[in-house]
């Protein structure tokens, strides 16, 4: 949200600048976020014809999101709790995720008998310690234990194989097949908990069928072969790392477009044709919309329409407003002289930098900011996206939660390598 002071009564506490604050996944009633509402016909401008069928898509969008959490999600009702799981620790590194602690289940280790050779065992045992690759307990770090066996497992596959016995080939076995189980139900909760998280950072685009992905997250003979269950978990291996490597490109991408548009600037003099035209460049560049909306299309029960708002970005966790920002019809200055002010292109990159931060982070509110996040998005406008700090000081003056010093540019500079909590 981009807010000037000028109506801000004392005490305010931002009141409205909380609109597309809040967590990711979840829609409450009355909360913020919320369909479209029929007022834009009180928009004072139509910002850009492709609105209508900007929408369409999205709603579109909207719909295979849809689908692929109901064909993700492997356990009902689940799927949009803000949950964290051991599993966000694996990949941290694309997704960002707060971590927290999710104790393993624990299951009976597997007995069986097999009777397979040394070197198909050891070769079972060679392709889960790879699909297994990064798999970490809940700190993070720590290997799991299934893992840890696996690795001890290893040496006595090193070298001459004709001493292990058929019992110890039996306990490699054994072992491969509950690492793999073990792995398998980290993965169920990582898809079960993220898909949706997932499809709003990518977009949509999932790279490969989700089909095939949620087949291969059903272990159905995993354990009554192990040589099966080896290769199942490979084709997943690549299967999720296929997914991972996606939004690593999104991220990038992102990050390519925000350094295009930090040379596009207006400045003091520029007409409101101009200004207007940079910030259709800029929209166009990130490939977004804009459009002029009142503030409560994001939902927000009633609570009317801040005319000290004049943009925002709305979050719901779905596609419809990934690819949009909006300029508040409420902003009271709009016919004052607010539509020729080259701060509109400010405006436009801070909410530009609010979406660049929710598919970085899946939230426009990540833990790293906390409460300076709207300060956070400001820095991180000012560091990639070349908005005009000076000028928008200027305007912001006197708005404490907007201000943004030396450690909200770090946290703004944390956020873009890939760390938001
Ligand atoms: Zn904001």
């Amino acid at each position: 949200m981009q807010t000037s002071p000028w109506s801000r009564s004392p005490g305010s506490n931002g009141d409205g600048a909380s609109r597309h604050q809040g967590p990711f996944t979840r829609q409450y009633p009355g909360n913020t976020f919320g369909p479209y509402s029929s007022q834009v016909s009180n928009a004072p401008f139509t910002g850009t014809s492709a609105r209508t069928a900007a929408r369409q898509q999205s709603h579109a969008g909207a719909v295979i999101a849809i689908i692929l959490v109901m064909v993700l999600v492997l356990a009902s009702g689940m799927a949009v709790q803000n949950v964290q799981t051991g599993m966000a620790n694996y990949h941290a590194q694309f997704t960002g995720l707060q971590q927290s602690a999710s104790p393993s289940e624990s299951r009976s280790a597997s007995t069986s008998s097999w009777n397979l050779s040394a070197e198909q065992t050891c070769a079972n045992l060679s392709s889960a310690i790879a699909s297994l690759e990064g798999w970490t307990d809940s700190d993070g770090t720590t290997a799991p234990a299934e893992l840890t066996t696996l690795n001890n497992d290893q040496s006595a596959c090193a070298g001459d194989l004709s001493h292990l016995s058929s019992a110890d080939l039996d306990a490699i076995s054994n072992h491969t097949i509950d690492a793999l189980l073990a792995w398998n139900d980290d993965m169920v909760e990582f898809y079960r908990y993220r898909s949706a998280f997932i499809t709003y950072r990518i977009d949509g685009k999932w790279p490969g069928d989700p089909k095939k992905l949620e087949a291969l997250l059903d272990t159905s003979g995993w354990s009554d072969d192990p040589t099966y269950a080896a290769q199942q978990a490979a084709k997943l291996k690549s299967g999720t790392d296929a997914v991972l490597a996606k939004i690593a490109d999104v991220v990038a991408d992102l990050h390519n477009r925000e350094a295009k548009i930090a040379g596009i600037q207006a400045d003091d003099r520029a007409s409101e044709q101009e200004i207007w035209a940079a910030i259709d460049t800029i929209t166009n560049e990130m490939g977004v919309t804009y459009s002029f909306e009142p503030l409560s299309v994001c939902g927000g029960g009633g609570r009317g329409n801040d005319p000290s708002t004049v943009a925002f970005f709305c979050q719901d966790g779905t596609l419809d407003y990934r690819n949009k920002i909006m300029f508040n019809t409420g902003y009271v200055l709009w016919d004052l002289g607010a539509r020729g002010d080259p701060w509109m292109l400010d405006a436009a990159k801070h909410e530009l930098a609010h979406r660049s931060i929710s598919i970085a982070c899946g939230t426009v509110r990540p833990k790293i900011a906390g409460s300076r996040f709207e300060a956070v998005t400001n820095a991180y406008a000012y560091r990639f996206m070349g908005l005009n700090r000076q000028r928008n000081e200027e305007h912001q003056s006197g708005l404490e939660e907007y201000a943004a010093g030396d450690a909200e540019m770090a946290i703004a500079q944390k956020i873009h390598d890939g760390t938001c909590s």
